[in-house]
């Protein structure tokens, strides 16, 4: 499967906005934006006029690099969203967090999307009950989102267990102890805290 291999903090500076995608180093000072937030190259700093069709590119760069999906991909959420009833770009962000990886990463079980993804590929998880390694898999409203029996004890999950459950979007449900979520309602555009202006995006993809 094609990846990504820029560095995660260039593509923060290329956006020109931090995209969290590093865990719990983005909060720190050591963040790579918050020391240079200028674009990477020999040109980053140089300030050019940017067209409408520039904008538009640019969020929808961040949205996917923020999610972790590519072109292909990215593109199929933005299709199926404009066949949905509702605003495309509402839908489309909805799809996109319901992602198991995303999942993960908003029930605190990953600190980022990129870790989470990681733990979902290397099966660490089941989805009512049977195991599922995709990290694009779509949950649903009822879902219960659980560690395989056979990994609770493994070192990272038993720190996870001790964790106090954090701020947690009002779509989800999470049991450090018992290491197990719900998720009880799909997530609207007020549940999603990115900054991204998704209009744009379908703009850009209506054209
Ligand atoms: Fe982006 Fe996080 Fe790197 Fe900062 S530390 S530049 S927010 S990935």
């Amino acid at each position: 499967m094609a990846k990504y291999t820029e560095s995660k903090c260039r593509l923060c500076r290329r956006e020109g906005a931090k995209l969290f995608l590093k865990g719990e180093r983005c909060f720190k000072g050591v963040c790579a934006f918050e020391k240079r937030p200028v674009a990477p190259g020999q040109h980053g700093m140089s300030r050019k006029k940017v067209s409408e069709y520039g904008l538009q590119l640019r969020e929808k760069q961040k949205c996917k690099r923020i999610y972790g999906v590519l072109e292909g991909q990215f593109r199929k959420y933005y299709e199926k969203a404009d066949r949905m009833k509702g605003i495309t770009g509402e839908n489309m962000l909805s799809l996109l967090e319901r992602r198991l990886d995303n999942v993960i990463f908003r029930m605190g079980i990953g600190s980022s999307r990129s870790q989470a993804r990681q733990l979902v590929t290397h099966s660490h998880f089941t989805v009512n009950g049977r195991n599922v390694n995709i990290a694009s898999y779509q949950v649903k409203v009822g879902d219960v989102i659980a560690v395989k029996e056979t990994k609770k004890d493994n070192k990272y999950f038993a720190e996870i267990k001790q964790m106090k459950v954090g701020a947690m979007p009002k779509w989800l449900e999470f049991d450090p102890e018992a290491l197990s979520g719900k998720v009880i309602a799909l997530p609207t555009r007020e549940d999603i805290d990115i900054q991204i202006a998704e209009h744009m995006i379908v703009e850009l993809y209506s054209k």
